[in-house]
């Protein structure tokens, strides 16, 4: 998910006294036990009863840490802050968002991974898909590093949902997929596609897909180092962008159908 959504509870927050905002704060604190463990790259935030689960989440970052930050070209080594959150509606309630669909699982906030607990994936995910939801949350992290001012949403979640290959795109889920009518690239601008396309995860994955095989992996560093709210087609393809997503769709129909 986008984390420009989180600017919501930026909003609500500083409409609130300081005096209120703190006892909020400890409420939520003292509800559980919390823990704090520093493991290679990350540290994580969770209460007491997810200590089993945190080895698996912290085995997945760190298996694919290198190969996600040599894919994105970005050099320096950090460390990443997770807190998990022992199910959806705690999660959605914490981040600010009490009425998020259930499919939404984890974002990114300022840098650091929000994610509901694998232990209780609800009626949308599965222990694995949270697993593996996680390397796509630090995909969005590194995403974010290499250029905050990013924020066009085929392209941030395309590179995570590819790189983190944790988006369905076999055959048999893209045919279901490519029944509907293929949307315009450009609107998917926006983290609205998000809310009213089932599939808008699925086809971002197909476009960052079809420019790693067309043009190279080089280009999607060079996108999201370049791009805001908007990619600039000529630029970066030396094509119109009615001519990429013709050839977007050619690979779709020719890949998929
Ligand atoms: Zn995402």
């Amino acid at each position: 998910m986008k984390s420009k959504n989180h600017l919501k509870i930026g909003k609500l927050i500083k409409n609130l006294s300081l005096s209120i905002c703190c006892i909020l704060l400890f409420s939520s604190m003292s509800s559980e036990k919390k823990r704090t463990l520093e493991k290679g790259h990350f540290i994580f935030n969770f209460q007491e009863i997810d200590e089993p689960v945190i080895a698996d989440l912290s085995k997945a970052l760190e298996d694919n840490y290198d190969r996600i930050l040599v894919a994105l070209k970005y050099p320096t080594d950090f460390k990443t802050r997770v807190n998990v959150y022992p199910d959806i509606a705690t999660y959605h309630k914490e981040i600010g968002f009490p009425n998020w669909p259930d499919w939404a699982i984890g974002s990114v906030y300022k840098g650091t991974i929000d994610i509901t607990s694998p232990r209780n994936p609800g009626p949308k995910h599965n222990y694995t898909s949270i697993i593996n939801s996680i390397i796509h949350e630090f995909v969005h992290v590194v995403t974010e590093k290499k250029n905050e001012n990013m924020k066009v949403t085929w392209l941030y979640e395309g590179v995570a949902g590819y790189l983190a290959d944790n988006i369905d795109t076999t055959k048999q889920n893209m045919k279901k997929v490519l029944n509907g009518k293929i949307p315009q690239i450009n609107d998917m601008n926006s983290n609205k596609i998000l809310f009213s396309n089932n599939y808008a995860l699925e086809y971002s994955k197909t476009i960052v897909e079809f420019i790693v095989k067309k043009y190279g992996n080089d280009k999607i560093s060079l996108l999201i180092d370049n791009s805001k709210t908007s990619v600039d087609f000529q630029k970066i393809f030396s094509i119109t962008e009615e001519e990429f997503q013709h050839q977007w769709e050619n690979y779709l129909l020719l890949t998929y159908k």
